[in-house]
Order: structure tokens, then C-alpha cells, then sequence
């Protein structure tokens, strides 16, 4: 077996790895795009550095794009193998790659727009080739053996990152002796806001390890609902202003939604208008909402008093940009 690593090592994002087999079997890890290094970023995007051709499977973390965000043009150059995943992270893939598609399709049209001297700028991928690479997506639940040949198996364990992802646990028999490959995928903080804690998993006699903030201790998550009530009242009511407040539209926009339904439920919401600015946050709450068994302990809780913890008096999801 030869692993090689085609992102995420030595820098953040872009994670890709192979694991080769003696049998010349090749199975990707996740096809991440580069996120944010500059001019190179580009060019990284550009050249996967092995033949898509020639990639036999691949097994798919978690839905951010630092991890599956390459996909369409995986499938583009050529890989015609199943992608393995949660439901979560399917249905998350599908409206964050359209979302890309879009966002490229958009970025090219408007460079073409003000280029000189000719040169002609294209979309990483289209709409069309998101849609075509998800055909290929194949669910695969947390904690069962999946069996992809009699010699290759996989099991997928919940590593509360965000909701779908998951920690990979490969077994390949090669040459009469079993060989344990552990993939963290990125890994989520105990006791998040909404998620389980990542779950605890078998040895195994490789791990490759996300470590992004390996070198620094995360403070314990301090609850947000009673400073998030204190600056509303004070902002909206006091002072008659208004609160903007940025959220990434998967994850953060459901852990604020979260935080001000439990308000409501201790009839303690400030009474003024709430707006979700975002389609994209809309259809993310609508996937997280589909998947009630993600959840943590809490949030089960809650869910016995109100059938809808993301939502609240007075909020209204923004659909379009003249709205
Ligand atoms: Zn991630």
C-alpha cells in the first residue's frame, strides 16, 4: 500500500489523499478544493497531480469545500466511481457544489468582462458537471460495515465537525494481512451547540490526522444566548439600531437560529424582526432539520417541547436580493 498526500499537508485545505493498493486499486480520500493561499491557489485548482481517470473509488469526510469541492471536476476529467458519504453530507455537497458552480461561473463571466489583451478565464466547473458528479454519490450510514470489494471495507464513525461528517476507517486485505488506514477528516469540538461530540474509534495501524489547530487549546464554549439577548435588547430596544450579524450559512446561521429559538422557549426573545439573509443558510437549516439524528443530547430535549428549534416568532428567511 502507497499513501500520497495531494492537499491538506503542509497547509490547510485542498485535502486529497490516495491510498494505493499492491493491486494498483486506488481509493481517494476526499477531493477538497485550495481555499485561500494566494496566487497559487489557482493553479493548485488547476492540477490534481494524479490521473482522475484512474481512481477506482473515493470516500467523501464531510461536505465543507476544503474537502469535496474538486469533485465536479474530478468527475470531469474522468472518475467514474462511486463517492461514499453520509446523507447529511450528500445533501449538503449537492447545494454547496451547486452554490460553487455558480459562484465560478459567475467569477469567470466577470473576468472575461474586463480582460484585455485577449485571454479568456473558465469556470473550474459548471452547474451542469456539479449536477453530473452527483449522480455518483452513494450513501453509507454511521458505524456499518460497507463492504466496496470482499478485500476493501469501511466503516464510518461521527466526528461532530459538522452535520454528515464523518472519520473513515479503512480495512484492506493485501497479500494475506489485514492493514487498518484511519482517516480523521476534519474533527469537531466536544460539546458543540448542536452536534454529538466525536465519537471515540478503533486503533488502527495508520492514522492520517487533521491537526489545523493542533498546537492551540480551544476555550470551552461559553453559552451564547444570554450576551446574544443582552446586545439585541440593547441595540434593537434601547437604542432603536440595528444588530448585523455574519454567520457561515452551514453551521454558524443553525447555532445562532438555535440560540435565539431558546430564548423564545424562555420567553425572554427581544420582540423585533429576525432576518436570515442567505438561500443558501435556508436550505442548510431545511437539510439539518431533515436530520434530527445528528443531533446531541440537548437538542433531542428540546425537540420534545418544540418540533422546530430553528425557528421563531417574527423570523423570516430572505430569498432573493431584491427582497
Ligand atoms: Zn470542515
Amino acid at each position: 500500500m502507497h499513501i500520497t498526500f495531494h492537499g491538506a499537508a503542509r497547509n490547510v485545505t485542498g485535502s486529497k489523499h490516495i491510498v494505493q493498493l499492491n493491486d494498483g486499486t486506488i481509493i481517494l480520500l476526499d477531493c477538497g478544493m485550495f481555499q485561500g493561499l494566494g496566487e497559487k491557489t489557482e493553479n493548485l485548482n488547476d492540477h490534481f497531480g494524479f490521473n482522475p481517470n484512474k481512481v477506482d473509488y473515493m470516500i467523501l469526510s464531510h461536505a465543507h469545500i476544503d474537502h469535496c469541492g474538486l469533485i465536479p471536476r474530478l468527475v470531469a476529467e474522468g472518475f467514474d466511481g462511486q463517492i461514499f458519504c453520509t446523507a447529511p453530507t450528500m445533501e449538503l455537497a449537492r447545494i454547496l457544489l451547486m452554490d460553487s458552480a455558480r459562484i465560478q461561473e459567475q467569477d469567470a463571466e466577470f473576468a472575461n468582462r474586463h480582460q484585455k489583451n485577449g485571454e479568456h478565464s473558465s469556470a473550474l466547473y459548471t452547474e451542469e458537471q456539479a449536477i453530473d458528479a452527483l449522480r455518483l454519490f452513494k450513501i453509507v450510514d454511521y458505524n456499518e460495515e460497507f463492504e466496496i470489494t470482499p478485500r476493501i471495507k469501511f466503516t464510518l464513525t461521527d466526528a461532530g465537525h459538522v452535520i454528515g461528517s464523518a472519520a473513515v476507517h479503512l480495512t484492506v486485505l493485501e497479500d494475506g494481512k489485514h492493514t487498518t488506514v484511519t482517516f480523521s477528516g476534519d474533527v469537531g469540538r466536544y460539546g458543540d451547540l448542536l452536534l454529538r461530540s466525536p465519537q471515540t474509534f478503533p486503533q488502527a495501524h495508520y492514522i492520517l490526522m487533521e491537526s489545523t489547530y493542533g498546537d492551540s487549546l480551544h476555550k470551552d464554549l461559553e453559552p451564547i444566548e444570554d450576551a446574544l439577548q443582552q446586545i439585541i435588547h440593547e441595540t434593537c430596544i434601547v437604542k432603536r439600531g440595528k444588530v448585523i450579524i455574519p454567520a457561515f450559512s452551514v453551521g454558524r446561521t443553525q447555532e445562532l437560529l438555535y440560540a435565539l429559538n431558546a430564548l423564545e422557549l424562555r420567553g425572554v426573545l427581544p420582540d423585533v424582526n429576525y432576518y436570515v439573509d442567505s438561500p443558501l443558510s435556508d436550505k442548510a437549516t431545511q437539510i439539518i432539520k431533515d436530520h434530527p439524528e445528528v443531533y446531541n443530547k440537548e437538542v433531542t430535549e428540546v425537540l420534545k417541547v418544540d418540533n422546530d428549534p430553528f425557528a421563531f416568532k417574527n423570523l423570516r428567511f430572505v430569498q432573493s436580493t431584491e427582497e
